[in-house]
């Protein structure tokens, strides 16, 4: 590959994403909060109607979905992972595009 020939647009994508996949945790997936009771009568959820909330990270894996509770501490890695996962995937399309008009106009 010869960097001259990319647009300064692209080698911008091309040095986003180096630097993602070097330094970012990436995690593939959506959060969803989830409210739940716990099943004691006395507890807040029952007597202040405030369920218990947890985050869930969601997943489609092998085609069927799977998904695992995250913990409070986890959360702000976590989220950021899964923000940086679909930013990479914004830039791949954005480098494959380039790509595809390459090859339309073999050049
Ligand atoms: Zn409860």
């Amino acid at each position: 590959m010869n960097r001259a020939s990319l647009s300064d647009a692209e080698r911008s994508f091309r040095s986003r994403l180096a630097q993602l996949a070097s330094t970012q945790w990436l995690l593939r997936g959506n959060l969803s909060l989830r409210t739940r009771r716990c099943g004691k009568p006395t507890c807040r959820c029952v007597t202040q109607h405030q369920g218990h909330t947890s985050l869930y990270l969601v997943q489609s894996h092998h085609g069927k979905l799977r998904q695992i509770c995250v913990p409070p501490s986890w959360e702000a890695r976590v989220r950021q992972a899964v923000a940086d996962y679909h930013q990479m995937q914004r830039l791949i399309e954005e480098v494959s595009e380039l790509e595809w008009k390459r090859l339309r106009e073999r050049k």
